[in-house]
């Protein structure tokens, strides 16, 4: 295919997402990389320790890639087909290979280390050196620094820390999987909705290829398994108290024995992991993973977490015995234990708060939804969100909608694009948003941002609109958080613009901020308006749904603080050599933060996928951290109270003009202070969780 005739090969406006097919990845894509691997060679043969030199080559390619292969990336989850997948596939590891050159290239590096120490340095802005001090960081983390046979030493135990993670997950996978169990008594199901009855029936249909030859759910068999979708109504809903242990125990131990057990990888991976962090020059994985973090240290977040912990524990407490006398009171004559919790403390969020996402959702149709929140950016930002007039906006699915974003002089300054509704064949589940074109300057010409809001709500049936249940509102208003800080940044750089470079503990901070508008009264009054009668929510059922909101918060935090703390402290001061074993050590996190005693062969590390393979190592505890800066951001507008309007469109600006504008070209604690005039205080959160 010659390039002219490919709709990838142009780099300027939006991509031309109606002519784009699978065919047209290939040759482009390459003949970027190829491009790529020129330009750093010639950057290579001579690298001046400027800035000009080293970044300005690159401006040029980092666009391509945009125009390229995140095309790719992003077709692959909103337009998933064989073909795509392939190409991709096929991509991939070439892909891996020039980023891998590029952060390890030895002339950048040093050219970098020169011109960190230089006086051009001082002069540039603080978003140019921040991206210089990463780029260091990151190339001497992936261990550029070392002498060859270290090197060497080094890349075997990346090698291997891979092959583990890999394993690791595969366990509890294939662990989950080799996990079941048949009931057949119909007394035994006495408290299950029909919803697990259903679910568990055609499990075991699946699982005996009984095919159509027993229909009736009512009447078994039913099939437990492990699977989360199966797991948590069955706590929240069994009766019998025998087969809830007995579910909980094979919970909390999977991949803990036999054929899938984990137990010796949770070792070998503590132990790489140090011995990766020491041989960089760093006491200890937690070290090494908090270098490049906000938080900066795990005694910053230590102490966080002691005043949390410390706040929660007498509500903790108040809640534990609330649950406790109600259970008495329903008949419950025994100690609660952990695989009671989830099965009382439904029946009593069932008592407390009676709604059912059924009643909610009539109030939330999705386009009202939109426009209140377009709204509320209004009123809090003072831009203006606009679906686009010009007809005829390339786009990859007939349902997706783009929209302009104006600022309060009318001038446009971003645009997303939105795809709202679920499309199980092609689209990947969850919510996300994704950059399609950060914002930069380049070669003096502005190129503004575009993003993309990416939901899987319910489609509309005929002329009835998409009703949204409350969750999926909240994941909205989540994504759109993101979104914003995609597209109000300020920034020239696009590798500091937006969410780039922002560090990892401080990324959730802008969504988690908008989540907060959902419950607060202006915006619910102008969002939930029955579609059909547009009268409003009603009173009593806000009331139940923003309470519903903080149910048990305080036994959920001690539940995260566990988490949190004891992947630290394993990834920290844990010596891997002395008597205590990860799971006692987990144990004993558990029974000095809970209130409820932890169960005694709780081997629940076996499967904490999160830290030992995915990306949360020494990083769980950024969910809490994130959530303790969001609830001080948003206390900023509950100290003004909703009657000001002035002074909310002000505080607004300053967040617009600090945390959603800087993205990555300041440390986002800097930011803070920026918008709040001082560091982040726990005082908000516990407000507005527990009400101290
Ligand atoms: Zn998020």
């Amino acid at each position: 295919m010659s390039t002219n005739n490919n709709p990838l090969s142009r780099r300027i406006g939006l991509p031309l997402f109606d002519e784009i097919t699978a065919e047209h990845f290939e040759p482009a894509v390459l003949e970027v990389f190829e491009k790529t691997k020129d330009i750093l060679k010639q950057v290579e043969k001579d690298a001046q320790p400027t800035w000009d030199a080293l970044f300005k080559p690159f401006e040029e390619i980092d666009l391509d890639f945009e125009y390229t292969w995140q095309i790719l990336g992003h077709l692959k989850s909103v337009k998933n087909s064989d073909k795509l997948r392939k190409v991709y596939d096929l991509l991939m590891p070439e892909c891996t290979r020039i980023s891998l050159q590029l952060s390890q290239s030895v002339p950048i590096y040093k050219a970098l280390k020169k011109l960190q120490a230089s006086p051009e340095y001082e002069r540039l802005t603080s978003s140019k050196q921040r991206i210089i001090d990463k780029q260091i960081l990151s190339a001497e983390k992936s261990g550029i620094g070392l002498n060859d046979a270290d090197r060497k030493r080094f890349n075997e135990i990346i090698k291997r820390l891979n092959e583990a993670s890999s394993k690791f997950t595969n366990n509890v996978l294939d662990a989950t999987k080799a996990y079941s169990l048949t009931i057949t008594e119909q007394e035994e199901t006495d408290g299950w909705p029909e919803s697990l009855k259903r679910l568990t029936h055609s499990a075991w249909q699946k699982k005996t290829n009984q095919g159509s030859t027993n229909q009736d759910f009512n009447k078994g068999p039913w099939l437990i398994t492990l699977d989360q979708s199966c797991y948590i109504p069955f706590m929240q809903h069994c009766k019998n108290r025998n087969r809830r242990f007995e579910v909980y125990h094979a919970y909390t131990t999977r991949a803990s024995e036999g054929e899938f057990d984990n137990s010796g990888l949770i070792r070998e991976i503590l132990a790489l992991r140090h011995e990766k962090a020491q041989m960089l020059g760093y006491k200890n994985h937690a070290e090494l993973s908090l270098s490049s973090k906000m938080a900066q240290s795990a005694d910053n977040v230590f102490e966080m977490f002691a005043k949390l912990e410390k706040a929660a524990a007498p509500s903790a407490q108040k809640e534990h015995e609330e649950l406790e006398t109600f259970a008495a009171e329903s008949g419950f004559k025994e100690k609660l234990m952990p695989w009671d919790m989830m099965y009382w403390s439904e029946r009593l969020r069932e008592k407390l708060y009676s709604f059912t996402e059924e009643q909610l959702k009539p109030y939330f149709p999705m386009p009202q939804v939109l426009d209140a929140m377009f709204n509320l950016c209004t009123r809090l930002f003072g831009i203006t969100i606009k679906s686009s007039e010009y007809p005829k906006i390339p786009t990859w699915h007939e349902d997706v909608r783009f929209y302009n974003v104006f600022d309060e002089n009318d001038e446009m300054i971003a645009h997303f694009f939105l795809d709202p509704y679920s499309r199980p064949s092609e689209k990947r589940g969850g919510a996300w948003m994704n950059t399609c074109r950060n914002r930069r300057i380049t070669d003096g010409k502005l190129v503004r941002p575009v993003v993309y809001v990416i939901c899987n709500g319910t489609p509309p049936i005929g002329s009835e609109p998409s009703l949204m249940n409350f969750y999926e509102v909240n994941t909205l208003y989540h994504e759109f958080g993101h979104a914003l800080q995609g597209m109000l940044t300020t920034v020239d750089e696009a590798d500091a613009a937006g969410v780039s470079g922002i560090e990892w503990d401080a990324v959730e901070l802008a969504s988690q901020f908008m989540e907060n508008w959902c419950t607060e009264q202006t915006t619910v009054e102008q969002m939930a308006r029955h579609y059909k009668t547009g009268s409003p929510l009603p009173k009593e059922l806000y009331e139940k749904l923003k309470e519903s909101q903080n149910y048990r918060a305080a036994y959920q935090m001690q539940r995260q603080l566990t988490f949190a703390k004891a992947d630290l402290y394993l990834h920290g001061e844990y010596d891997i050599n002395g008597s205590e074993t990860p799971f006692d050590a987990f144990r004993r996190i558990a029974n000095e933060t809970c209130v409820l005693r932890a169960y005694e062969n709780d081997k629940f590390l076996c499967s904490f996928t999160h830290i030992f393979a995915g990306g949360y190592a020494a990083g769980y505890y950024s969910y809490k951290w994130a959530e303790v800066l969001s609830a001080d951001a948003y206390e900023a507008f509950i100290e003004l109270g909703s009657e000001d309007k002035d002074a909310m469109a002000r505080t607004g600006k300053r967040f617009r003009d600090t945390i959603l504008a800087l993205g990555g070209s300041k440390h986002p604690a800097e930011v803070f202070r920026m918008f709040r005039g001082r560091d982040a205080s726990v005082k908000a959160l516990l407000r507005q969780t527990l009400g101290l």
